[in-house]
């Protein structure tokens, strides 16, 4: 693999890093501590195209650019982690749809997607069990002439509320185990959706994650994307473990970056610098290899050509990354002293940021246990 990144995406590194410094750091404290979607920076990332990056021309994208797509989703993180999830996630949906939705859903689904006009969201999780969801799913749909019929709850799912297009995991069979669980998609504002509780969480706070409620929620029969959905999509292997890690490369970045910053600047014994202590300079090159490592674990899995089977390099992605952003954080505030343990500086939030890194999608274990067992040959649960 050429580690060099091509002219283009050195241009999108840098054009959405200037858009970051401009647009998304100087709010990312606010809404923070609101706990909202900043939609005016989400409609500013729909025309530069962030949005439709791994969505064809033919479907209202620029894509696809799975390199391209995760620089910008770090390049993102390193403002606002929250902000970079939702994205994410968005994405996620769009390529699902891409991949298992017919031409008429394709048309009427993708282009407001890839304009960031209208976003996506995953509804897998219930509140009786998340990690386990395909054997613990409740949620059924069932058909009625030319409607499904949906009951159930869904938590913590990001842009809830926020989206326009739900991508509903629900059993259509349920004798058929994990296989029986179908993807519908379900509109806002479709008879018997409606939203519950958004949840105070303890950080990715702009990414707002709220309780989807189905009762008798009536939806088109051509509204199904797909039975047998868990073996079916790959996007949410390809496109969010990935970004998972990026989001965590972010973080993990801007903690270095303002951590270099401070023990440069903050005299601590006269004029000595916390900089000029040993362990200090230790710690930041610790800091500095986990980055490293995680770009390269990142940008690796960008660069693997769409259809390639082994899902490895996306589980990669989404474990040392995602691990080393909680260390790298977590050292960020020791080296910031009592300060970093303050709302007075970012450190703070980038740590409350990374822990939640290591939940959304699939919690650490179960994504380490998917890849030992896929590695040893073993089945997936
Ligand atoms: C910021 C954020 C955004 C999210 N967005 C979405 C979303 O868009 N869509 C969605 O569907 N969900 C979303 N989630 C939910 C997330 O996917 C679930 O919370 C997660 O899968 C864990 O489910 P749970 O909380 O019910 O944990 P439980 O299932 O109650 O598990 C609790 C803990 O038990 C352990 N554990 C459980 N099962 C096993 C096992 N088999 N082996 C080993 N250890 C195990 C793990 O440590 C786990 O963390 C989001 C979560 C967060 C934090």
């Amino acid at each position: 693999m050429d580690f060099e990144l091509s002219e283009q995406h050195r241009m999108l590194k840098s054009t959405v890093h200037d858009f970051v410094a401009r647009e998304i750091v100087p709010i990312a404290g606010r809404v923070d501590r609101t706990g909202e979607l900043p939609w005016d920076c989400v409609r500013k990332m729909g025309e530069m195209g962030l949005f439709g990056m791994l969505v064809p021309p033919a479907f209202g994208g620029t894509g696809p650019d799975r390199l391209g797509f995760l620089i910008a989703v770090e390049e993102v993180a390193t403002g606002c982690a929250g902000l970079a999830l939702a994205m994410s996630m968005s994405t996620a949906v769009a390529v699902t749809i891409l991949e298992l939705g017919n031409d008429e859903q394709k048309k009427k689904y993708l282009p407001a997607m890839a304009r960031g006009e209208r976003l996506g969201a995953l509804a897998a999780v219930e509140p009786g069990g998340g990690a386990n969801y395909p054997v613990t799913l409740q949620a059924a749909a069932r058909l009625a002439e030319e409607s499904y019929i949906i009951n159930g709850t869904k938590c913590f799912i990001s842009n809830g509320g926020e989206a326009e297009i739900y991508l509903v995991l629900a059993r259509t069979d349920p004798q058929k185990g994990p296989l029986g669980i179908a993807g519908l998609i379900v509109e806002k504002g479709a008879p018997g959706f409606s939203f519950g509780k958004s949840d105070n969480k303890l950080g990715l706070r702009a990414d707002v994650t709220r309780e989807l409620i189905f009762q008798d929620c009536r939806i088109p029969r051509g509204n199904l994307l797909a039975e047998g959905f868990l073996v079916k999509a790959n996007a949410i292997m390809a496109v969010a473990m990935p970004a998972l890690g990026a989001i965590s490369l972010g973080v993990a970045r801007a903690s270095l970056e303002a951590s270099m910053d401070y023990v440069k600047q903050r005299a601590v014994i006269g004029n000595q610098t916390v900089a000029k202590f040993d362990t200090v300079q230790e710690a930041i090159a610790s800091m500095i290899a986990q980055v490293e490592a995680s770009r390269t674990i990142v940008y690796q899995a960008g660069a693997v050509p769409p259809g390639k089977p082994d899902p490895t390099p996306f589980l990669v992605a989404a474990i040392f990354p995602c691990e080393a952003a909680v260390a790298v954080t977590n050292q960020a505030l020791q080296l910031f002293g009592t300060y970093g343990y303050t709302a007075d500086f970012p450190v703070e939030r980038y740590f409350r940021d990374a822990r939640g890194l290591v939940l959304v999608a699939q919690p650490l274990e179960l994504r380490k246990l998917f890849l030992g067992r896929l590695r040893l040959g073993l089945p997936p649960m």
